[in-house]
């Protein structure tokens, strides 16, 4: 396992499927263009092979499976079959849930039994506003036939302001209801985020505002969770959990384990850093020449982690694997 000098190690894996997506997010893609897939992404069975070499040369135990939208890839269900078998403590998928209910049984018969769903507004007219795509009550179906299904559901929302804080309490209320554990992203500086200061500043939303805002409704502690997480977590008593992945307020860059394998054969160490690492190439060689040359690369990949906090990043979310 390859080591740095603060200790991290990859041990999460994010495959991003496709760049492509159904949704043209406000805050993730800037023109407002959706289902562009690059011309140069990988096969499926590339794809399975980059996660068995890299469960080899980096000692990776979990994957999660995200996009551009995972569930708009033509790769879907060979990559699914393909994963499935390599022994992994855990198979995840993030998705904005537009495809949930058609694919439901695919997910189902391949093992998947954690989703995240990213929701970020229960009101319809604001969720045209920011998705640019999609309809809510597709979403609202597909989480329902989820849920019926027993699948463990966390609903990913990135609160914004000027646009869906009003949406923080309704969506912890559908949550909690549910037994799904809501998840709020702070903004992140991502793509045309990250060169538009001010236009991150109108919309971000701190840990400390939304605390107080939720604490004027609900009572909630802090919960327990893993060294290695990347949300903070809370318990309303009796009702349930929600975290916050406080990017901004309380950077977790110290204990990042995450690796992420682009659909086009790219490794990224860290979303802050504009270094990248093709592996596309490898993917096609047999495993005892591909890993060697694999750790050499995972070696810089991990030297790319920022020290402390997340600085921003010029590349967009949908690319890099979110
Ligand atoms: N299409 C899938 C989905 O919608 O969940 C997976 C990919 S999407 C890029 C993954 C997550 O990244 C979503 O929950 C989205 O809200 C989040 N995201 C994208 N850009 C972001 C940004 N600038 N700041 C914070 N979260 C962002």
């Amino acid at each position: 396992m390859i080591v740095d000098r603060q200790g991290r190690s990859f041990r999460n894996l994010r495959v991003s499927l496709t760049a492509a997506c159904n949704y043209a997010c406000t805050y993730c893609v800037p023109d407002g263009k959706r289902l562009v897939a690059a011309q140069d992404e990988l096969s499926a069975a590339a794809l399975v092979r980059g996660v068995q070499y890299l469960i080899e040369a980096a000692g990776i135990e979990r994957l999660r499976i995200t996009g551009g939208e995972p569930l708009v890839s033509p790769r879907l269900e060979e990559f699914l079959h393909g994963v499935a078998p390599l022994g992994l403590a855990d198979i995840s998928l993030t998705t904005n849930g537009q495809l949930l209910s058609r694919k439901l049984p695919l997910l189902l018969d391949t093992g998947i039994r954690r989703l995240n769903v990213s929701l970020d507004t229960l009101d319809p007219d604001a969720f045209r506003g920011i998705a640019r795509g999609g309809d809510l009550r597709t979403v609202l179906d597909g989480l329902e036939r989820a849920r019926a299904a027993g699948l463990r559901i966390k609903v990913n929302m990135v609160p914004l302001r000027g646009r869906n804080v009003d949406q923080v309490l309704p969506l912890l209320d559908y949550c909690l209801d549910r037994g799904f554990e809501l998840r709020f992203i702070e903004l992140m500086r991502m793509g045309h985020l990250a060169r538009d200061s001010a236009g991150f500043h109108a919309q971000f939303i701190g840990l400390d505002a939304l605390l107080a805002l939720i604490g004027e409704h609900y009572e909630y502690q802090q919960a327990s969770a893993p060294v290695d997480a990347t949300a903070l977590r809370y318990e309303v008593p009796g009702r349930g959990y929600f975290g916050v992945i406080a990017n901004e307020s309380v950077p977790f860059c110290r204990t990042c384990s995450r690796l992420r394998l682009s659909s086009t054969g790219w490794l990224h160490g860290c979303l802050s850093s504009s270094n990248r690492h093709y592996v596309g190439d490898l993917l096609e060689l047999p495993r005892e020449q591909a890993l060697p040359a694999l750790q050499g690369l995972l070696q810089k990949a991990l030297g790319d982690k920022q020290e402390v906090a997340f600085s921003g990043g010029a590349t967009v979310m949908k690319i890099i694997g979110g």
